[in-house]
Parts: structure tokens; C-alpha cells; sequence
């Protein structure tokens, strides 16, 4: 089993968000990121799925350190829009990648949808990917529908318009702990966790 892993990422609140969940998941494995490795380029995301771009990313990384690597990419569906902005979430707006920009380019797409239409979801996908070669990916979801006008200051991106299923506030109105417990990066990372685990043999507990 890797003592090591490399999370594909410079974000140290991603590192350490991971970090504590392998801890508190009993995996005796050490997480470090790209920032520990300065000279290591981003491929570019080219991907048409969010598997394929989180691939991409965890593919480089474990090419660049000769370490078990993991990578995330996540967005938003929204059914109306057939599942759009998707990959492209981040940059739905323009390449500048601009939040408000985003979400009040995708308010105003939806913007004569009535309520029970306006389903959407964020999804997140992890990849795995060894220095051998072995790749493998786990999915999290999270269903909801898209507010009429942004509320809420917490989270970031697409937060202040997505409300989860079985709460009326938005996501930028759950405190981080709430968006934590029930997001969809946290249900991808649980059953990487999980899998991650059951690879090892650990026979600690694990979360679904
Ligand atoms: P990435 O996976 O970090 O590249 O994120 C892709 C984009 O999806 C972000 O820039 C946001 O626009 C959107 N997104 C992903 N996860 C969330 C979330 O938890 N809240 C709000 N927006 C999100």
C-alpha cells in the first residue's frame, strides 16, 4: 500500500481538508500536494467529463512525483441546460474564471424556469491514479435547485444560488462544517476513503 499519496493541487485548504479526513478514516497514509514539488506544471484540462479531467490531473501528478496521486473536478448540472455548465463551471462566464460573473450568467439562463424545474446538482468526481498505472475514480452528488436570486456568504462559485435538497437555505447560507457533512467533494472523497482502505486492508472505520 502507498505511505504516501500526492494530492494533484496547489489549494492548502484542499490538503488540509484531506489530511483530516484520512485521519479521522485511520489511514496510515501521508498526503502532501503539488506545492511540495514547485517545478511541476497543470496539464491542461481538455477532459469532456469530469472523470476525464480529475484523470488528467492525477495521471500528471503521479508521472511528475512517482507517488500515488488523487485529483478532484467538480461543477454544477442543471437539467434544463442538459447538464451545463458542467466541465465548464468554472469558466461558464469567460476564461477570466469569475464567480459572480458565472452565477449571474447562469440566474439569468434560468431565469423564466419555474421552481420545480430548476433542478440541479453539484458533482464531484476523484481520481486514483498509481505510478503503475492502476487508475480508478469515485463520484459524489449532490441534488438540489437553483434559488431565484443569490443568498448567502459563505462557500464560493455557485454557492449563494444552489439549494440542497431538504434545506431551504443555500449553500453559502450552511455554516462550512454543514456544507462539509453532506457536499458532494465530501461523498467522493468518502468513497475514495473507503476504497482507498479496503485496497490497504484497514480494517479501521470507514465512511459511505
Ligand atoms: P474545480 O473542480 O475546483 O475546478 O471547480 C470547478 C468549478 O465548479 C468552480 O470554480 C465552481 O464554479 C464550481 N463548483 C465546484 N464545487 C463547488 C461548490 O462546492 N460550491 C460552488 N461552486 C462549486
Amino acid at each position: 500500500m502507498p505511505g504516501k499519496v500526492v494530492l494533484a493541487s496547489h489549494n492548502r485548504a484542499k490538503l488540509a481538508e484531506l489530511q483530516r479526513l484520512v485521519a479521522a478514516a485511520g489511514l496510515p497514509i501521508e498526503v502532501v500536494s503539488l506545492a511540495d514539488f514547485p517545478e511541476s506544471t497543470p496539464p491542461a484540462e481538455t477532459g469532456r467529463t469530469f472523470a476525464e479531467n480529475a484523470l488528467i490531473k492525477a495521471r500528471a501528478a503521479a508521472a511528475w512525483t512517482g507517488l500515488t496521486a488523487l485529483a478532484d473536478d467538480s461543477g454544477i448540472e442543471v437539467e434544463v441546460l442538459g447538464g451545463m455548465p458542467g466541465v465548464r463551471s468554472a469558466r461558464w462566464a469567460g476564461a477570466e474564471q469569475d464567480d459572480q460573473r458565472n452565477l449571474d450568467l447562469l440566474l439569468a439562463q434560468v431565469d423564466d424556469v419555474p421552481a420545480p424545474a430548476r433542478r440541479a446538482r453539484f458533482v464531484c468526481v476523484m481520481a486514483h491514479v498509481d505510478p503503475d498505472g492502476t487508475e480508478f475514480t469515485t463520484e459524489g452528488i449532490w441534488p438540489g435547485t437553483l434559488a431565484t436570486a443569490p443568498r448567502g456568504t459563505n462557500g464560493f462559485g455557485y454557492d449563494p444560488i444552489f439549494v440542497p435538497d431538504g434545506d431551504d437555505r443555500t449553500s453559502a447560507e450552511l455554516s462550512p462544517e454543514e456544507k462539509d457533512a453532506q457536499s458532494h467533494r465530501a461523498r467522493a472523497v468518502a468513497k475514495m476513503l473507503a476504497a482507498m482502505s479496503s485496497r490497504t486492508g484497514n480494517t479501521g472505520e470507514q465512511t459511505t
